[in-house]
């Protein structure tokens, strides 16, 4: 751990580099608790330049946590709709609905307050802290993880519990009092740009000078590999419904919002949003669809339905790989389920979805449009 001269040296070229060639992200021209929270949560699982026009749109809507917390959810996840990973949509509005109930409004200031926040952990509540409130917190996640782990040389997991404790007692200890907000975001932009996971480009580092992983030349193997989670294969089918006038049918928003363990957990498959009607596969597809349309749609049970096959769709969701048939079914009138709501084919996405069901969609109208220049 760096100490006395060295330690401020350190400090001094790390933010000297940052505060000339930071990117400038719209996020950062504010310091507005709840501009940068909402940034911080879209930027989980989401690269910085795909995020930015979601960003745009989701705070032009929802200027302020008021404007949130009384937003209909369907609406927020429509905006958040193609940044996948919903629940994140789906705790920023229950917790900015918390800061109006409990907070009046005001993002709170105090660290357990933050915590107790639904979708805030450490890293999430350092961050806003620091950057809105300058409060002294130190930022962990996996971007400033391996810088410290290239700093420092060191090898190993290091999500594992200690390692990741003795990581985040580096991080506090090299945390420039005087700017935490400026110094957590220089080491996430060091993180982000010069020392990528891939070939850090060590040549341009303003703190190269200090680093143990460069100086031993094992920088760019740190940090060391995880053990995945061996991959799960998933076969699902669904019955892409099409009347005379385009429209189609989905289901509404799966109920429970209890995580399901099971990797088919068709509700967790489609981030429980709208979506087709969807079976997990344990046998013939076409047959296990049968079923399932006639246990879903009582009243249309002794409908013979005739199901065009609609190609193949892969999609991943964390450790599973899906692969989901699409049928078409052209019908006269859609079925009447309670609940369900007919839009069109071609354009979905006034309703909330996935992206998987997106994919479904495409699929299926590739496969209308061939039927119908074959007639
Ligand atoms: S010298 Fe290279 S490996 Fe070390 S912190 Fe800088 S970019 Fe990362």
């Amino acid at each position: 751990m760096l100490k006395g001269r060295e330690l401020s040296t350190f400090r001094k070229q790390l933010l000297g580099w940052f505060r000339q060639f930071k990117r400038d992200l719209p996020w950062r021209r504010t310091k507005d608790p709840y501009r940068v929270w909402v940034s911080e949560i879209m930027l989980q699982q989401t690269r910085v330049a795909a995020a930015i026009p979601y960003y745009e749109r989701f705070l032009q809507r929802f200027p302020d946590v008021h404007s949130l917390a009384g937003a209909p959810e369907d609406e927020v996840l429509r905006l958040w709709s193609g940044l996948g990973y919903y629940s994140r949509a789906r705790n920023l509005q229950k917790a900015a609905q918390q800061i109006v109930a409990k907070h009046k409004g005001q993002f709170p200031k105090h660290l357990d307050d933050v915590l107790e926040l639904p979708g805030i952990g450490n890293y999430t509540a350092a961050a806003i802290l620091s950057i809105a409130y300058d409060e002294k917190q130190a930022v962990l996640d996996g971007n400033v993880a391996r810088v410290l782990a290239r700093l420092s040389a060191i090898r190993g997991d290091l999500r594992e519990s200690q390692r990741w404790q003795k990581l985040q007692k580096t991080a506090d200890s090299l945390l420039e009092p005087k700017s935490p907000g400026d110094w957590n975001q220089a080491m996430m932009e060091l993180g982000a740009t010069l020392c990528a996971p891939k070939s850090p480009q060590c040549l341009l580092c303003p703190v190269a000078q200090f680093c143990e992983g460069r100086r031993q030349g094992i920088a760019e193997s740190l940090p060391e590999k995880r053990k995945k989670r061996a991959t799960v294969q998933v076969a699902l089918a669904a019955a892409v419904f099409a009347d005379r006038k385009g429209q189609t049918l989905l289901f509404p928003p799966p109920k429970s919002t209890k995580e399901n363990a099971s990797a088919d957990h068709v509700p967790t498959l489609v981030s429980k949003m709208w979506h087709f009607p969807t079976v997990s596969l344990a046998g013939d597809p076409g047959m296990d669809l049968i079923t399932f349309l006639r246990k879903e749609l009582p009243e249309e049970r002794n409908r013979d339905w005739e199901l065009v096959p609609a190609g193949k769709v892969r999609h991943a969701v964390t450790y599973r790989a899906i692969t989901l048939l699409p049928f078409l079914i052209e019908v006269k009138n859609l079925p009447r389920v309670a609940g369900a709501k007919q839009v069109p084919l071609a354009d979905i996405s006034s309703l909330p979805v996935s992206n998987l069901t997106r994919k479904v969609a495409r699929a299926a109208l590739a496969a209308a449009t061939l039927a119908r220049a074959k007639q």
